[in-house]
């Protein structure tokens, strides 16, 4: 019998992980396979407690839990600990173990377009669990600067803090400077203004809105800027289609997704991910033009 792993989110009408993962685990005759259920958040703790008992591998964990997740789980791996959020279980020794792969996913992605994060300014909009795994990275990288803009600006503060305090507890330096800023023209103004590189980490232009950006200001787009976004259903986002207007080089999480999924899979199976596979998979489910 082939032993499950699961997506648990909500909603989950939009991942494109079951198709990748599963052309992955064909790929390789493993006995593995994956399905997305969608979670209600009184559902999180059942759910989360049975997947050791009922058999299954492990478990991606995506919006809007990534963070509510933390408690239910026996063990965090250094990369869900320093995020604060997990996008990746796995059940080990009738355990449950927390990783996050999104930070790693991202720097590879950021690799292929040419991007080293060390000594660069990034502006990131949302401060949820995604924002938690890129902005961890990104301070890993040596960013010299991370702004964080966030519709509810405590949260922003919060995440900035607790990488203050992450840093502080494990007596390291933090090289990275870190700025919450309120979501005011004023504040987009001031971080565009330093920024090489603008992260769009909410889920604001996913399928069916696809016509929303998260960039109430797109003026503020000049051509130096690279600007990435971390939905990639569509492909190409409303905000992705805007800073291609105005001359920016733009990326697609397309390529993030594909290499957090190659780092999951590797954690369930201790094998190399074939991520070629993964690749044409993602693709072609995807909306919109490549
Ligand atoms: P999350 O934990 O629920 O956080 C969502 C963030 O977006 C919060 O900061 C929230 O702000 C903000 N937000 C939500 N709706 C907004 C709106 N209408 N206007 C402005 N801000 C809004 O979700 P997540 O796990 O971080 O995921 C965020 C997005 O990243 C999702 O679309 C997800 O699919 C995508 N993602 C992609 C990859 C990839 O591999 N490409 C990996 C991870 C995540 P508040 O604090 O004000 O609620």
């Amino acid at each position: 019998m082939k032993r499950p792993v699961v997506l648990i989110g909500f909603p989950v009408g939009h991942s494109l992980s079951e198709r990748m993962q599963n052309a992955a685990f064909k790929h390789l005759g493993l006995d593995l396979y994956y399905y997305a259920a969608e979670i209600r958040p009184e559902e999180l703790p059942e759910a989360i407690r049975g997947l050791s008992k009922l058999g299954f591998a492990g478990a991606n964990v995506t919006i809007p839990y990534k963070e509510q997740v933390l408690p239910f789980l026996d063990h965090l791996d250094q990369s869900g600990y320093e995020a604060q959020a997990v996008n990746t279980v796995v059940c080990r020794d009738g355990k449950l173990w927390g990783y996050n792969t999104d930070g790693e996913g991202f720097i590879r992605s950021l690799a292929e377009e040419g991007i080293v994060p060390r000594g660069k300014v990034f502006c990131l909009i949302g401060a949820g669990g995604a924002a938690r795994g890129v902005a961890q990275a990104l301070v890993r990288q040596g960013a010299a600067c991370i702004y964080f803009i966030n519709r509810t600006p405590k949260r922003a503060f919060r995440l900035v803090e607790d990488i203050s305090h992450d840093a502080e507890k494990a007596g390291s330096v933090l090289t990275t400077e870190l700025k919450a800023l309120p979501w005011c023209r004023e504040s987009f103004e001031a971080a565009l203004s330093r920024a090489q590189v603008l992260v769009n980490c909410s889920p604001v232009g996913m399928y069916p809105r696809v016509f929303d950006s998260p960039l109430p200001y797109p003026e503020l787009l000049r051509p130096s800027l690279v600007v990435y976004d971390l939905v990639y259903n569509p492909y190409q986002t409303a905000l992705l289609r805007e800073a291609a207007s105005r001359g920016c080089q733009t990326i697609s999480g397309l390529g993030m997704l594909v290499y957090q999924g190659a780092a999951a899979f590797s954690l369930w199976t201790g094998m190399s991910a074939p991520v070629e596979i993964m690749w044409a998979a993602a693709k072609s489910s995807i909306t919109g033009e490549r």
